[in-house]
């Protein structure tokens, strides 16, 4: 059993918490509103006064918080007050530059960090199967994952620190260009009076294969558990798409990486949330697409 301070406990960090203390950990969580602080007691954790109150006596720290700014601000608060050798893990989808900053800051104190953002949804932190892309040094790895393994089902070393990240944003690039892609071809299909079982048939077992195909159809009816039957309620929200994709570009910017089609599908998605559809998940995008002017 070990000592997890857990700050952050959101839609996310929230069910992630509660898995630590039914592993039989004994978990000191901190947020900022209270009624995740009351849904954290109720599963078993102990509510400190501030994330710096959280973190003593810890032997891991863990983050789940919105962006790259609550990050190294929540770390410069908690480092200085953990003691030294002590592991210190963000699991928040962050910019690579604040995931390099917030390691450097860990290891200005003496402790060991790893960034582990997830993939999964909040489904996955419900049922401790999250996968986690983790970067940072080998031994800093190694002691992450006997905590990560309470929370997720599959934990990757990507390399060093910020690789996590990196791994992430590429990683829903595909995500969200792939959905476009499949949206776009069933909005053909149906200009075309192809139904959408005969497009998903031919697809899911030809060289159109793909995630956002055959585990999270965009249309109605092929696969039974997709948000498309269920009013395209999230799953994940097409502004957390927004997001990955803006941090996508902030990356390719800095790195001078051409990803032409990653810039299309973060404009796609743009427009989408503006017009309101922010909440919806990121699979409704085929909305979108059925609504647009052929040029
Ligand atoms: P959320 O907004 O529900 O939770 C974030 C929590 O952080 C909130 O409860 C907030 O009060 C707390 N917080 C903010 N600043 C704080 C501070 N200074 N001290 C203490 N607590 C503070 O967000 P979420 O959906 O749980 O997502 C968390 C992270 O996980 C994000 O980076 C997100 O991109 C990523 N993520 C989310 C999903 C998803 O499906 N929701 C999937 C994968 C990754």
């Amino acid at each position: 059993m070990a000592n997890i301070a857990f700050i952050g406990l959101g839609n996310m960090g929230g069910p992630m918490a509660a898995n630590l203390v039914k592993a039989g950990h004994k978990v000191i969580a901190f947020d900022l509103v209270e009624a995740s602080k009351n849904q954290a007691k109720s599963d078993g954790a102990t509510i400190a006064e501030s994330a710096a109150a959280a973190v003593k006596g810890a032997d891991t720290v863990i983050t789940m918080l919105p962006a790259g700014k609550h990050v190294v601000s929540v770390w410069t608060d908690v480092v200085p007050a953990m003691t030294k050798g002590t592991l210190i893990i963000d699991c928040s989808t962050i910019d690579v530059e604040s995931a390099k900053q917030a390691h450097a800051l860990a290891a200005k104190h003496g402790m060991a960090s790893v960034d582990a953002p997830v993939s999964g949804g909040t489904g996955g932190a419900k049922g401790a199967t999250l996968t986690f892309m983790c970067g940072g040094e080998d031994k800093a790895f190694g002691a992450a994952k006997s905590v990560l393994e309470n929370m997720g089902k599959k934990i990757v070393h990507c390399g060093g620190a910020g690789a996590g990240q990196a791994a992430k944003i590429c990683n829903n690039m595909i995500l969200g260009i792939s959905m476009i892609g499949v949206g776009e071809a069933f909005a053909l299909a149906e200009k075309l009076g192809l139904s959408h079982q005969a497009l998903f048939d031919v697809a899911s077992t030809s060289s159109g294969q793909c995630w956002a195909l055959t585990s999270y159809c965009p249309v109605p009816g092929p696969v039974p558990t997709s948000p498309a039957n269920n009013g395209y309620k999230p799953g994940f929200a097409s502004n957390l798409m927004v997001k990955d994709l803006t941090l996508a570009q902030d990356a390719a910017n800095a790195a001078g990486a051409a990803t032409p089609l990653g810039k299309h599908a973060q404009e796609i998605y743009k427009a989408f949330d503006a017009a309101g559809h922010g909440g919806v998940d990121f699979s409704g995008i085929i909305q979108h697409v059925r609504g647009l002017a052929r040029k």
